[in-house]
């Protein structure tokens, strides 16, 4: 490829899984490392190159980014907002250490092109919720989205200040079939579809009624390769742009999931994390990435639904 070796950083987790089959399936297993703190059992993982690493250990990245000759990196390593609850301190170390450590080797010029996700948890309480505009005031009240605010402002600054090539998108919650989500306050929106196909029963963390923009992982990974390869002038923000999907609640997932399994029964029980779902937009507008490069979503509700249970009752037979 062109663009030479790419590194993927949290190739273990919910997105990296799906990110490392998409990257190896276009540009050849041995041009994409992936790479994590933890081993991955999933075959997409062990077919190609991997290396153990913790990316708050500067000096490991600088090497293992030498090593492999890497041009292109895409850091998903973050602690995800309902555990960042539990653990202040920790996410804030993790998230904002280990993006300044790759900020910093791509100011050395170690690497050319780094792509960091943020999140719609930017947005708090203050934010307009409907059709969240780019630049809406962003006052986060959970440790998650300050960090990634934080996130957006140093991806700017090592632009502006060292020309650093940083492209970042707020991924809205991402529903996908191929690894488990990684303590979210998203999540319920797979737990539901393991459920609906195991007992035909799920009791959600989240009220029926809570709107939350939401997409499928298809789309959240074609938006992450897209924006990482666009050519370097199109891309007009260096902070992070609003990408949209679906926007839907707990009931109306529920309703898609009954077109095919009707018997599925729905409870809600919210906890801690509903507080977290309040304080986030229900829809988003994207039309700058739209605008700059190209981005335009392909999965509705129906779609999703439909693709995320064909795939899982697949891994059921396989097993079973
Ligand atoms: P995940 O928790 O599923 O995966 C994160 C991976 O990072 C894990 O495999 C973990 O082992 C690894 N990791 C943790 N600490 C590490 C360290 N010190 N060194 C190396 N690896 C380490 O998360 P995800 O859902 O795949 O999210 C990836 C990124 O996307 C994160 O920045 C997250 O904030 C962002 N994001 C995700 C969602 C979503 O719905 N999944 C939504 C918005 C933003």
């Amino acid at each position: 490829m062109n663009g030479g070796k790419i590194l993927v950083i949290g190739a273990s987790g919910q997105i990296g899984i799906d990110l490392v089959l998409a990257l190896r399936a276009q540009h050849g297993t041995t041009q994409v490392v992936a790479s994590d703190i933890r081993p991955s059992e999933h075959p997409a993982l062990l077919d190609g190159p991997f290396e153990l690493l913790d990316v708050m250990d500067r000096e490991a990245c600088a090497r293992v980014l030498q090593s492999h000759n890497i041009q292109t990196v895409y850091h998903l390593a973050a602690m995800l907002s309902a555990r960042a609850e539990q653990h202040p301190l920790l996410a804030w170390d993790l998230n904002m250490k280990s993006l300044l450590n790759l900020l910093e080797l791509a100011r050395e010029g170690v690497y050319s092109k780094l792509f960091w996700p943020s999140s719609i948890a930017v947005f708090g309480p203050s934010t307009p919720r409907h059709l969240t505009p780019q630049n809406a005031l962003c006052e986060p009240s959970t440790v998650y989205g300050i960090s990634k605010l934080a996130g957006e402002r140093w991806c700017e600054y090592y632009h502006e200040k060292y020309g650093v090539d940083v492209r970042s998108v707020r991924y809205p919650g991402l529903v996908s079939h191929s690894a488990p989500p990684g303590g979210g306050t998203t999540d319920y929106a797979v737990e539901i579809f393991h459920e609906a196909l195991a007992s035909g029963a799920y009791t959600s963390f989240l009220e029926g009624d809570t709107a939350l923009p939401m997409m499928y992982m298809e789309d959240a990974i074609r938006a992450t390769i897209q924006i990482t390869e666009a050519p370097t002038d199109v891309i007009k923000l260096r902070s992070s742009y609003n990408l949209a999907g679906i926007s839907f609640t707990p009931e109306t997932i529920a309703e898609a999931i009954r077109v095919h399994i009707p018997a599925l029964t729905v409870d809600y029980a919210p906890d801690f994390r509903q507080t977290i779902a309040d304080s986030w937009p229900n829809s988003i507008n994207d039309q700058a990435a739209r605008r700059d490069w190209g981005w335009d979503p392909k999965y509705d509700l129906a779609q999703m639904v439909e693709a995320m249970l064909t795939a899982l009752k697949k891994k059921i037979l396989e097993v079973t």
